[in-house]
This record gives C-alpha cells, structure tokens and sequence, in this order.
C-alpha cells in the first residue's frame, strides 16, 4: 500500500512559481526513508520520476512503507545507520536527514541511540552533502521549543528545555543538530535548511507508533478506551501528512537563501480531549475515555506560528483537522484488520 492513500496529493499543494523541482535524473537521498513523513517524501520523488535512495535501519521504519518501490530502477534502498560511514559513488542532489524516530515512547526507548542518531548522523550527513554539493534539509522538530512560554511559537522564540529530562535525548539532540547545521551552512557554505516539523498524522503512520493520533484512532476503532493522559487540557497542532510533505518539499527547492528554520506545521490548535471527541465523532465510536498521568515534561501548548513558511514559501495547509481524520480512517481500519498484526497501542 503507499503511504499516501488520501484524497489530496502533496503535489496539489505545491506552489510553483517559488519552487523549481529536480530534474530527471537527479538524486534524492532520504535518511530515514521507510519511517512515516521519509516513505511519504519517497512516495513523492518516485511519482516525479526522480532517483531515490533511501537509507534507513528499520530500527522504526517499515519495509511495507516502500516495498512497492523495490522493483523500480529508479529507487536504491540501504539498510544502515545514519550515523555509519555512507559514501555512495553516484552523485547525490538532495538530501533529506529524516532519520530518527519522533515518538516520545520510541526516542526514549534507547535515549543514547537516539541523541547520536541525530547528533553523529546529522554531521555525517553534512558532511556527505558537502563532499557532494547537495543541498541538504534538516527533520528538526517544534520539540526544540520545549514546554513553550509563548504562543504560539515563532522561530525566534528560543525555547524552555529541560536538559535533563526523559525528552531531553531528542529535544536537545535536534538543538544540537541545527547548531550543526547552522556552521556548516556558515563555515562551509552548505546549502542547509531545517524544518521544524510540527505533529503530523496520516496514512503511513505506524499504528503502533504511541502518538496520540494513532492511538486514538486505534483505540476508537477497537472500541477500547482513549487514553487521556494528565487532565487532557494540554494542546497540539496536527497537520496532514501532504500538506507536510508539501511544505518539506517547497522549502527543499524554494530558490534563494532559505537558511535559518522554518515552522512548519497546522495552526489549528485542539486540546488532547477536544481531540479525543472530534475522534470519537468522526469515527462513530461509543468507546469510553480513560484518564492515564501525565508524562514527565510533557509540553502544556503547541502551536506553530507560519507567517515565514507562508510569505517565503507560499505554504500553508489546506487539510483541516476532521477532514484529515476522515481520510486517515480507512487506512487505520486496514491496518487493524491485517491479520498476524498485534492490536496493541502503545502507551506510555
Ligand atoms: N497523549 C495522550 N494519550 C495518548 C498518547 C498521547 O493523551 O495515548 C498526549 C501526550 O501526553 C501529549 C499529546 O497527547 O500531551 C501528544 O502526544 P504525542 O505522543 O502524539 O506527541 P508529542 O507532541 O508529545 O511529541
């Protein structure tokens, strides 16, 4: 199945008086190729007919995710670590450091892996894209904001992180790895640009993934109680896979200077309950909600603030929260029905 089984398509989204796509024949390398938003970028290239290389360890990436992709000439898949030594012959154009799992119940299963992960494969990757001349995109997060003091969060906001907190691997792992990315673009004169990647929901999500989208769902589907966790006041801003994937690839081949980070995510603002009903409705589910504790350090707001991505890129999402959900639904359902999956959701 691809990842993007919705009605919308990235590429309908896509401004193209400010972006110029890759040439035929040109090369894109995705890192973290097979995990939810890389499969979707690959999905994107493969249907431009572009040459792909995906790179991931499957550490939390899925083969089905890019299987259907195996057979063409045009897509290279590499089993490795972002981290190890990666020094293909061929010329590489783009490229997309997506590797790193972004649950919080993933990130912290092995906190160590995670921060060098994005840390030690950030700079491998920097450097491959120097060696090379790409132009290279950075997966940075809305975690670097920490548990924000303003709302919502515009680029300069600074942040409130903890540095030693169980968040800590990856939200100070990403800081470190946009200072990197930062140098390298200032004393290398690397053509480097950093999303901050706001939550993002859709086909191709692992349901199993623990994040509060794919739970829910889930768990309306089975009829088994949404997990609230804390009193469920806390808030989030869930964009649309495609309009995510529009917006990597609009600041991705956006002409000029682009360094500097970029916001991008969904504005529309939902508190974990208001979620859970608006789940509940669209799905048609009686299931109960179940109120779990808060995990430690876990963010009270967040919200992307996208003057930036909407004046320099022409980006902003069209996919509201409802009818993302509904066309998130069937996806979720095959899933579950998959026989031999486990039904579990993963919680913390
Ligand atoms: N959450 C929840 N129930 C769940 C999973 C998550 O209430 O089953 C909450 C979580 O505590 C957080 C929000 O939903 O406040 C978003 O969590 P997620 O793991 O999706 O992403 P985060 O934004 O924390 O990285």
């Amino acid at each position: 199945m691809k990842a993007n089984t919705g009605k919308t398509k990235p590429a309908a989204s896509l401004r193209s008086r400010l972006i110029s796509l890759p040439r035929k024949g040109q090369t894109v390398l995705i890192t973290g190729g097979a995990g939810f938003l890389g499969s979707a970028l690959c999905s994107f290239y493969m249907e431009q007919e572009t040459r792909v290389i995906c790179l991931d360890d499957l550490s939390t990436g899925r083969m089905r995710n890019i299987d259907h992709f195996l057979e063409s000439p045009n897509f290279t898949f590499v089993k490795q670590d972002v981290a190890d030594p990666f020094d293909p012959e061929d010329g590489i154009d783009f490229i997309f450091n997506m590797a790193c799992p972004a649950s919080p119940v993933k990130y912290q299963a092995d906190p160590i892996k995670t921060f060098r992960t994005i840390v030690a494969g950030s700079e491998n990757m920097l450097r491959l894209a120097q060696r090379k001349g790409a132009r290279i995109l950075e997966a940075s997060t809305s975690e670097i904001y920490g548990d924000p003091e303003v709302s919502p969060q515009i680029e300069s906001y600074r942040g409130s992180v903890n540095t030693m907190g169980p968040r800590s691997c990856y939200d100070e792992g990403k800081r470190a790895a946009e200072t990197l990315f930062h140098e390298y673009c200032a004393q290398n004169g690397v053509d480097a640009r950093v999303a901050r990647i706001f939550n993002t929901y859709g086909p191709g999500m692992d349901p199993e993934d623990g994040r509060v989208v794919s739970n829910f769902l889930v768990q309306a589907l089975k009829g088994a109680p949404l997990t609230i966790y804390g009193d469920g006041k806390q808030t989030r801003s869930f964009c649309y896979v495609d309009d995510m994937i529009a917006g990597l690839v609009s600041l991705m081949h956006a002409e000029g200077d682009m360094s500097g980070p970029v916001n991008l995510g969904n504005p529309g603002e939902f508190t974990v309950i208001e979620l859970a009903r608006i789940v509940l409705e669209e799905t048609g589910s009686d299931s109960p909600l179940e109120m779990r504790p808060l995990p430690v350090d876990d963010p009270k707001l967040r919200c992307p603030e996208i003057q930036r991505a909407r004046e320099e890129l022409g980006w902003e999402p069209t996919v509201a929260l409802r009818e993302g959900l509904r066309l998130s639904i069937p996806y979720f359902a095959s899933e579950i029905a998959i026989e031999g999956r486990s039904q579990k959701v993963v919680e913390r």
